[in-house]
């Protein structure tokens, strides 16, 4: 791996002045699991064309970065990442509502977009009232819940691609599928969306979203730290049941801790690391398979070191015989 000297790079994008820049922050602070490592720069442009300029001028000079939103559905390592980690969560922040629709910068909070739509009597978007993290984070992964999901809402998606820059994609083009989007096989950068909505009854929209709070708060964990779903259903099964079935809830690693709510969330009950996760998701991983033969994939998205300053693939990470770990815990 090529090392990067950081410190020049931290300073010129410090004379661009494209917002708050800061050197090797703890990226624990910025996740919903309370777990990782330091970005050696960390970057939260104020404004939309603060990250689109950023982006071109990390791209031109082959510097690696990562975007991240709200850190719900990340899970980043002990050893943090080589790269300059964008955040989206202050720059891309505009909302504009026209009759039916509403156009969204992506690092608005999803929450946020359910109560507007709320109180513009639009329905369409009660689903997202459970679901934490960003507008972008949720196109992403097509982000659903209460059997709903992004891609029933969103026409255009303006992205910015490392070939042409700023553009606008139809949604069929951001090929959403259960938890999966082209945003996670491409390099393009969310930077706003457009959802259309239906004319609803303010009331009932409210009482829906009520319905779904309660819900969420009787069967997840959550007033702890963790990343949502560790594990994807393997459709038609769902992998909450099946890690229920093989007992693990309540099984720890370090701090890691299976939630006794529901078994497909994992919390971090204090110290946790991103190694600890890890091994509870490789023990999981390989009972099921021992006994189902059904390979679970991970929901959450893994950010380590790797080739080119970050790694998001978790092949090199599994070990289906549960040893040699490539993420040791010291
Ligand atoms: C308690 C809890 C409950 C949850 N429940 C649900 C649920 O019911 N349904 C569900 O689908 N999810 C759920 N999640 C997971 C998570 O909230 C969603 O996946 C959410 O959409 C992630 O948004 P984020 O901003 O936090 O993304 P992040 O975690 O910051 O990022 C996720 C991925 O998206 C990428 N990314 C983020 N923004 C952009 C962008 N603008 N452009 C390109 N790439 C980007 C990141 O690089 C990363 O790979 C839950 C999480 C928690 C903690």
């Amino acid at each position: 791996m090529r090392a990067i000297d950081f410190a020049p790079i931290a300073r010129d994008l410090r004379t661009l002045m494209l917002g708050t820049i800061r050197d090797q922050e703890p990226l624990a602070r910025h996740t919903s699991f309370r777990i990782g490592g330091p970005a050696r720069v960390y970057l939260e442009p104020s404004t939309e064309e603060g990250v689109v300029r950023s982006l071109e001028w990390l791209k031109e000079r082959g510097i690696p970065y990562f975007i991240l939103g709200q850190g719900t559905n990340v899970l980043v390592s002990d050893r943090g990442v080589e790269a300059v980690v964008i955040s989206t969560s202050r720059g891309l922040k505009e909302i504009a509502i026209a009759d039916r629709r509403m156009e969204a910068g992506s690092g608005v909070l999803l929450t946020k977009l359910s109560h507007l739509a709320e109180r513009s009597a639009l329905a369409g978007l009660e689903f997202a009232i459970s679901i934490p993290g960003t507008l972008g984070g949720a196109l992403v992964m097509n982000a659903g819940a209460h059997g709903s999901a992004m891609v029933e809402i969103v026409k255009t998606v303006r992205v910015w691609d490392p070939t042409v820059g700023v553009h606008q994609i139809s949604a069929e083009e951001a090929e959403f599928e259960y938890r999966q989007s082209r945003f996670q096989r491409s390099p393009w950068i969310a930077l706003a969306a457009t959802m259309e909505l239906e004319s609803g009854d303010r009331e009932r929209i409210r009482q829906t979203m009520q319905h779904f709070m309660a819900t969420r708060k009787s069967t997840q964990p959550v007033g702890e730290p963790n990343a949502g779903s560790v594990f994807k259903n393997p459709k038609p099964l769902f992998a909450g049941q099946l890690v229920e079935s093989i007992g693990a809830k309540g099984w720890r690693a370090g701090d890691a801790e299976v939630s006794s709510l529901h078994a497909n969330f994992i919390i971090n009950r204090g110290q946790a690391r991103a190694c600890d996760v890890l091994q509870l998701m490789r023990r999981i991983r390989f009972v099921i398979y021992q006994r189902y033969h059904v390979v679970l994939r991970p929901e959450v998205r893994w950010i380590g070191p790797g080739e080119g300053g970050a790694s998001t693939t978790w092949e090199n990470l599994w070990c289906e015989e549960g040893v040699g770990l490539t993420e040791p815990c010291e």
